[in-house]
């Protein structure tokens, strides 16, 4: 049995990590948490995160980095806004929870093998290509990303959906293009550049 240290010390906390997100879009005002948990109490999926987004905001103040980062949390929220409704201070903790994914992309802490970052890049990646989104495009991306024996799985599900016209075989193809893909090929590189 391995025996290992749960306690942070102080040293190792990244002070200036509050700061840091506190600058991003939507999250300035993550200083005013009162740590009233009605965030947490409000989600309808805090009973799967390995941390509540109370537990959450106070981590980030905090300087637990790493720990924010590569919380299963960020990737299960399923941006639904109830926690940004109700809280008092007016925090966009959603808002707060796309930073923290964007912070784990960026530094390539993200959980890969998971469905939830492989299918945001897979969107992502499909829009920059085509100017659209392809849901087909998306399964299939996503799921050799992850696990290709979903896509066994899921085939009775895409030809109920073919079959009953909620999904174009044509699709399967990313067909779906806007015209002139070049201009927007241009703007994401700009974007990539100045990122
Ligand atoms: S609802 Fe707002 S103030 Fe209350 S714990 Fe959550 S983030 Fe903090
Ligand atoms: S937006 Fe995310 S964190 Fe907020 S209540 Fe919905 S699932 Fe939970």
């Amino acid at each position: 049995m391995e025996i290992s240290r749960t306690v942070k010390y102080e040293s190792e906390l990244d002070k200036d990590f509050g700061n840091r997100v506190m600058e991003l879009s939507g999250c300035h005002k993550i200083s005013e948490c009162i740590q009233c948990g009605t965030c947490s109490s409000t989600c309808p999926v805090s009973l799967y995160m390995d941390y509540t987004p109370r537990k959450l905001m106070a981590m980030i103040k905090a300087g637990f980095k790493d720990e924010a980062l590569r919380s299963q949390t960020i990737w299960l929220c399923s941006s639904c806004y109830s926690c940004t409704v109700m809280c008092p201070a007016q925090i966009k903790i959603t808002d707060v929870m796309y930073s923290l994914k964007r912070m784990a992309i960026e530094g390539g802490i993200y959980p890969k093998k998971a469905p939830a970052p492989a299918l945001a890049k897979a969107m992502a990646d499909i829009i920059a290509r085509n100017g659209r989104n392809s849901e087909m495009g998306v399964v299939m991306e996503m799921s050799l990303k992850t696990n290709p024996m979903n896509l066994l799985k899921m085939a009775p599900m895409g030809l109920a959906l073919i079959k009953r016209g909620r999904m174009e075989i044509k699709d399967f193809y990313h067909r779906d293009k806007i015209k002139n893909r070049r201009q927007l090929h241009d703007l994401v590189k700009g974007l990539k550049k100045e990122a």
